[in-house]
């Protein structure tokens, strides 16, 4: 089967390395992102703090991470990001993760703290712990290009932190090549362990159950991208990336009416002039990252072009993308999430406009939107901590917190967290319901399904009327597929059918993260004509592994997986004496320029209730349930909850009753 079957534990304090079978976790958490949660609650206590050496950071791969089908790892960490959701996981793309699987591991478990800078080498069966005085304070780019020559060996992969995480910034992130990231703040956990890299050399390949099956199941897969319904997204991904999507299509994505003609881009100028070619990850047929040389500027790649180019122009109020492109290079050398930076950054020049602020706050560099030194100071200032950059160093609340002045009211933020400004532009209202629970970056929905009418248009030779109604029978189909409706997707309103569409998309991005499948490649994207879901993932997984894996065992893998996490960030909660709140995040995100359409909180309400009703949350406080937990068979976790709630010694029958603080 494909696990590589040993558990890698490395314990930076006592300088000790062991090893451990993977396969008392997989009968009840199959692997992944959920047999790493499994092993982090049981063995983390919730008092535990990001920084704290007691702290673990897992690098943690899936059942289908280094076939054709997959390549994922996530991170899994307490963060110091959210007070409210301080354990999370994240995905990290490229060559990484399958490597470890090559060399032998499904986990890298890593504990304590060294008293010098390190790094971990793994080749194959041989794991050592090595001096890494002389990579401290090198960029991500540099480091990686030290220990390749160092280690002698171009196909070591590398995964490593900049001067953010050295710096523990809340908003560092672990770089692997030139641009896969690992962000929500786990570089700050790996700099913590005087952790500088961990590079892997793996040559052992990997055994597939029924590799005619697994191969002929791959075919589909593939027919299905490169000619079929899912190709005209592929050729997106591919010939000129999702950048198109955005540069022309984001720009009436929400309205109604159709342009008769693409309007002009500054982005897409910009794509075309510098653009080198599309890259990716391992074994990915749909690369899409893109690489980029800017005379003056640098040589690099960065995925989600898309994003990282709309939020720049929707922040900063800037077209200028050779300077987007400065800053994102910048941003992946010193191992800061760009994206975090550009936030702040946009609610400094909110505050500077507003007199809350001066240069004299700001190391005298006015705040201005558009101006370059203002943009690059931000990312400099607050990964080398220096300066106005040393407020950020535990987020933005703190900061606010520090400046006064009402500051907070116009941050978009929630919970400490940035989240993306795209969030707030899905009319989608379902998805906004998983804001209650723990996913606040990666909102799942049909909102940005019309992005793809003018490059859909170009591709297929149709005009943007056919391609809208192209993409409006693909989100019919997914609908009435998961709902039974077609429509269900159409209405901005309250519908009882809309949490269904949450929980089904949210369930595959958690399976991405327990298989080792991008997400990307799943029918989370539905609605841009893929259809490989959560059926085909346990087709897969059947042919890859030789487990009788059923559609219905992976749905509720989600659920349990969610479940998890969910109460054990309670546990964290309350073990700082502390309960979870629950709020309404959009009504923080309508001030800056980024405000998209603010949601009905009333609307909002009923599809959160009908959310925690179908995973198993008591709806008012959004503990999970004894109930639910028990269904999942967690009654550990169950127990733990029962036990530490305030003022009820007596087990309680179906729910975890708590008088709650509300956020807001
Ligand atoms: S689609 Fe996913 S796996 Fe493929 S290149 Fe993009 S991020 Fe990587």
């Amino acid at each position: 089967m494909t696990m590589a079957g040993t558990i890698l534990r490395v314990d930076l304090t006592r300088g000790s390395i062991e090893k451990e079978p993977t396969s008392k976790y997989v009968d009840d958490y199959i692997g992944g992102a959920a047999i790493g949660t499994k092993i982090f609650c049981d063995e983390v206590p919730p008092v535990t703090r990001a920084l704290d050496p007691e702290n673990m950071l897992m690098f943690n791969t899936g059942p289908l991470t280094g076939t054709l089908l997959g390549n994922k790892a996530t991170i899994g960490a307490k963060t110091a990001e959210r007070a409210n959701h301080p354990y999370t996981f994240v995905g990290m793309g490229g060559q990484i993760a399958s490597e470890i699987k090559f060399a032998g591991y499904d986990h890298i478990v890593i504990r304590g703290r060294s008293a010098r800078p390190v790094y971990i080498y793994i080749n194959n069966d041989t794991v050592e712990i090595r001096d890494a005085s002389h990579l401290w304070g090198l960029d991500t780019h540099e480091t990686q290009y030290k220990l390749r020559q160092e280690l002698e060996d171009q196909d070591v992969q590398i995964a490593c932190i900049g001067p953010a995480g050295e710096n523990l910034v809340v908003y560092a992130l672990i770089l692997h090549d030139l641009d896969n990231t690992a962000s929500r703040k786990v570089g700050s956990v790996m700099g913590s362990k005087n952790l500088k890299a961990v590079a892997v050399r793996g040559t052992k390949g990997l055994k597939i159950a029924d590799p005619k099956l697994f191969l002929e199941l791959f075919d589909e897969f593939y027919q299905d991208i490169t000619t079929g319904r899912g190709s005209t997204f592929a050729r997106q991904q591919h010939q000129e990336g999702i950048s198109r999507q955005i540069a022309e299509g984001y720009q009436f994505a929400y309205g109604t009416e159709l342009p008769k003609e693409i309007p002009p881009s500054p982005m897409m100028d910009f794509l075309k002039k510098f653009m080198v070619r599309p890259s990716g990850c391992a074994f990915c047929s749909f690369q899409c990252h893109q690489m980029f040389s800017v005379p003056g500027v640098g040589n690099g790649a960065t995925t989600c072009v898309n994003y990282l180019g709309l939020l720049f122009q929707r922040m900063y109020d800037a077209h200028d993308f050779d300077l987007w492109w400065e800053r994102t290079i910048l941003a992946n050398q010193y191992g800061i999430d760009s994206l975090s930076v550009e936030m702040i950054g946009s609610w400094l020049m909110e505050l500077y406009r507003r007199g809350l602020i001066t240069e004299a706050d700001t190391d005298g560099i006015p705040m201005v939107r558009r101006s370059r030194e203002a943009i690059i100071a931000v990312i400099e200032k607050i990964a080398k901590k220096e300066g106005f950059g040393k407020l950020f160093t535990d987020g933005i609340a703190p900061a606010a917190k520090k400046i006064g002045k009402d500051s907070l009211v116009y941050a978009d933020q929630y919970d400490n967290a940035t989240p993306y400004a795209w969030a707030d532009y899905a009319p989608d209202l379902g998805a906004a319901a998983q804001w209650r629970t723990g996913e606040v970056e990666r909102v799942p929905g049909f909102g940005d399904a019309y992005g793809n009418i003018p490059v859909f248009a170009e591709i297929l030779g149709i005009s943007f009327e056919e391609a809208r109604d192209l993409i409006d029978s693909y989100c019919s189909d997914a609908s009435e597929r998961i709902t039974g409706d077609r429509d269900v997707w159409k209405t901005p309103r309250y519908s009882k059918n809309t949490s269904r569409i949450t929980i089904e998309k949210e369930d595959e991005i958690l399976l991405s993260d327990v298989t080792g499948v991008c997400e990307a490649r799943s029918s989370y994207l539905e609605h841009y004509g893929l259809r490989f879901g959560i059926d085909h993932f346990a087709r897969w997984l059947r042919a890859a592994t030789g487990i009788n894996y059923t559609p219905e065992r992976l749905r509720e893998m989600g659920r349990k997986l969610r479940l998890l996490v969910d109460s054990y960030n309670v546990l964290c909660k309350r073990a700082i004496g502390e309960e979870p709140a629950v709020g309404m995040p959009f009504e923080s995100l309508t001030v800056l320029p980024t405000a998209g359409r603010p949601k009905d909180p009333r609307e909002l309400k009923k599809v959160q209730e009908d959310y925690c009703a179908t995973r198993g949350y008591d709806p008012a406080t959004g503990v999970p349930t004894r109930v639910a937990l028990e269904e999942l068979g967690l009654e550990d976790i169950a127990d733990r909850l029962e036990s530490t709630a305030a003022g009820s010694a007596a087990p309680h029958a179906g729910k975890a009753v708590r008088k709650t603080k509300r956020h807001r």
